[in-house]
This record gives structure tokens, sequence and C-alpha cells, in this order.
């Protein structure tokens, strides 16, 4: 299997879309919206690579407090053919699988980057499209600007699951303190 570049991975967090979710950050991004927030993730030789099958191993670890994965970035669709096997394995154990792009879904549907539609096969909610700065989002979770999409490819969520209600969820950012005595934050906003 072809090992993907990765920038983070969290086991489980509730930031990065519906529920509890394992996210993976992937190293790499040529699109490069201006405003960006992970600008560090943009060098594809940044990083570390590492197997899917590694990956789905730690995915077992917590398989019972989680129900998806989320692929962001970074742009996932630059690495699509290491990552199908992973979305493959994600949704082979019942689970499911978002993905953040800055890539439109009619690119995506025409192969480009190459790779891409067969990964989207294995995606079961898409979020596309570039940040832009100027338009910042205000009524949905998760999405970074108000240009981007969400797209319910498969029947596992639903329209509205982002939508922010008197009462409900709101934005989430998360911020974890690593080992080495590093503060991270993940959640809103990304690209
Ligand atoms: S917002 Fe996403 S697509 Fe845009 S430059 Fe950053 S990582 Fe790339």
């Amino acid at each position: 299997m072809i090992p993907i570049r990765i920038a983070a991975v969290v086991d489980v967090t509730e930031a990065e879309g519906p529920g509890a979710r394992f996210a993976v950050w992937v190293q790499g991004c040529s699109i490069r919206c201006p405003g960006c927030c992970n600008p560090h993730m943009f060098d594809h030789a940044g990083g570390q690579a590492i197997e899917p099958a590694t990956l789905l191993a730690r995915l077992d670890g917590v398989r019972d407090r989680v129900e998806g994965m989320t692929f962001l970035g970074g742009e996932p669709f630059e690495q699509a053919a290491a990552l199908v096997p992973l979305a493959r394995g994600v949704r082979e154990r019942g689970l499911s699988v978002v993905a953040f792009t800055g890539h439109r879904l009619e690119e995506l549907q025409g192969d480009r980057p190459a790779g891409s539609r067969e990964l989207l096969a294995w995606v079961d909610l898409l979020v596309d499209g570039p940040y832009d700065a100027t338009l910042p989002e205000a009524g949905r979770r998760w999405a970074g600007s108000a240009n981007q999409r969400f797209h319910f490819l498969t029947g596992r969520y639903s329209p509205g699951v982002e939508t922010i209600v008197p009462g409900g969820p709101e934005r989430t950012v998360e911020l974890r303190l690593t080992p080495d005595g590093r503060l991270e934050r993940s959640g809103w906003p990304e690209g």
C-alpha cells in the first residue's frame, strides 16, 4: 500500500464533523488559500509517512468511542490513492468517512486530482471548496467559509446536520496539551 503523508492525528475529537471522530490531517496542499489556518501543512515533503494499516490499527483502539474518521489537512485528495485503503477500511468497519477538500466536487468527479473519483466512492460527507477569508461562515458547523458546500454522498448523514440551531451544538474548538508541552488546536475555522 502507498504510505500516507500526514501532519497530525487525533484519536477522538468532537470538532471535526458529526459525533466523535478519529481525525487525520493530511500533509501537503497546493491550493494555498489566502488566510489558511494550516500553512505548515502546505509542504508535501513535510509531516511523516504512515501506512494505512497502522492508522486502521490505531482506529481499532478507539472504535467504540468514535462514529467515523475525518480527513482534512492539507489537501486529502492530493493523496487520494493512498487514502483509498484507509477509507475503505473505515467503511468496512461500519464507520463513516467525512472529508474536507479545497477542490470542488465536480473536479473530484472528473478525477482531478488523480485518484479522487475512487476515494470519493468511500466518502459519506464531503465539505468542498477553497477557504475564502472574505466570506466568513456564520450558520454552519465545521465549514470555514460560506462558499463551501456540504455534499451528502450516502444516506449516512442528512442535510441539516451542519446547521447551528438554538440550544444545539455550536462550533467547537478543542485545545489539547501534547506530551511535549505544545498546545494544539482543532475545529473551526477549517479550510
Ligand atoms: S484551507 Fe485547505 S485547501 Fe485551502 S490552503 Fe488551507 S489546507 Fe489547502
